[in-house]
């Protein structure tokens, strides 16, 4: 695997914020955590928290689908755009989309 981020899975640690944020959901000095629990980053929202959080097991459920096979020595395919492996995503794509924005 290629992928240089740090390895999950990432921890969610925060305290509540006394303040209203702007959005109608908990404000949080939030921090997410790698498995020798050094900050991998921070956010203020706390739903936003667990997202980022969940991000190496979603990056890793994607990945598990991005190429799928019907049947044997059929080349695999994308089960969103349903584009062929070799010629990769469609622009449309989301999945396609997703991985890319993952990585720079
Ligand atoms: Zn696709």
């Amino acid at each position: 695997m290629s992928e240089k981020w740090t390895k999950g899975p990432w921890i969610v640690d925060f305290d509540l914020c006394d303040e209203e944020g702007p959005l109608d959901v908990p404000e949080v000095n939030g921090r997410i955590l790698d498995q020798d629990n050094c900050v991998v980053c921070q956010a203020s929202t706390e739903v936003n928290v667990f997202l980022i959080a969940a991000a190496p097991e979603m990056y890793e459920a994607l990945k598990a689908i991005e190429w799928i096979k019907e049947k044997d020595g059929e080349p695999a395919f994308c089960p969103i755009c349903r584009h062929y492996v070799h010629g990769g995503h469609s622009n449309e794509c989301k999945l396609g989309a997703a991985l890319k924005k993952s990585q720079r």
